[in-house]
């Protein structure tokens, strides 16, 4: 994060908090990315951290479906994460595991890893201090559980959804090593183990929904900023 003088400052209360769920493949991470980028604030993946979770458990053999090895993984689990839109990285201990934890593998074994209610209690408590002594005006949090779990009184709760197809084929786009129907496989076999675990297909009262099945990406990031506007009566975006 460079300038921030042009956002709004911060309430007493810490950062302005956007919260953005919404399944794979709806676009969240990039959109998100860059509408932090437009408004000055942090941008928190909270993905990630279930992601380098399940790559910590798998890099120890551990049997991510097990949920009682899980938690005994996590006890030594050391994760770092960049809030900067424009610098963004994820550790693990001193191992940079940005682009490990993209990996199919680990696409595969991280529904595992977040149904343990305990591993989501502790990261939850992660992400809300993460924000706030992050020391910026804002940040946007993007997850499956953020408007509903995470930050639910949050002065900006966005679902970002689009068509299952459309989030196939854009997963498809992103990921050139395996062919679309084992992409959009993985997705939707994803998506139904998530799906169990919290409801990120529906938006909770008070949560505004943007679909950004016919949008595309630009149109997708100014409609989210449009929300922001919206919701906070600031004009925070450069
Ligand atoms: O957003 P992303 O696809 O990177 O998330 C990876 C996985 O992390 C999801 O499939 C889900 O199992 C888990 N997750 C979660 N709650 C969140 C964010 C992600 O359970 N808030």
């Amino acid at each position: 994060m460079t300038d921030t003088s042009q956002s709004t400052a911060a309430t007493a209360d810490g950062p302005v908090v956007v919260a953005i769920d919404g399944p794979a493949g709806s676009g969240k991470s990039s959109v998100s990315k860059q509408a932090a980028r437009r408004l000055s604030f942090g941008y928190l993946d909270t993905g990630a951290a279930y992601r380098a979770l399940a790559w910590h458990a798998l890099s120890h053999g551990v049997d991510t479906s097990d949920a009682v090895s899980v938690l005994e993984v996590a006890g030594d689990f050391d994760f770092a994460i960049s809030l900067d839109p424009d610098d963004y990285w994820v550790r693990v201990g001193a191992t940079d595991v940005t682009d490990a934890i993209r990996e199919p593998r680990v696409s595969d074994a991280v529904s595992g890893v977040a149904r343990v209610p305990a591993v989501r209690e502790a990261v939850n408590a992660m992400f809300r201090a993460l924000v706030a002594t992050s020391g910026l005006d804002g940040v946007i949090v993007e997850g499956r559980d953020i408007t509903t779990v995470v930050t639910p009184d949050a002065p900006v709760r966005i679902l970002l959804t689009a068509a299952p197809e459309v989030r196939a084929a854009r997963r498809s786009a992103e990921i050139t090593t395996q062919d679309a129907t084992a992409v959009a496989d993985a997705l939707h076999r994803r998506d139904a183990a998530d799906a169990k675990v919290v409801d990120f297909l529906t938006a909770a009262p008070g949560v505004t929904v943007v679909d950004s099945t016919a949008l595309n990406f630009e149109q997708t990031v100014d409609a989210v900023l449009d929300v922001v506007r919206a919701e906070t009566g600031a004009h925070h975006e450069r």
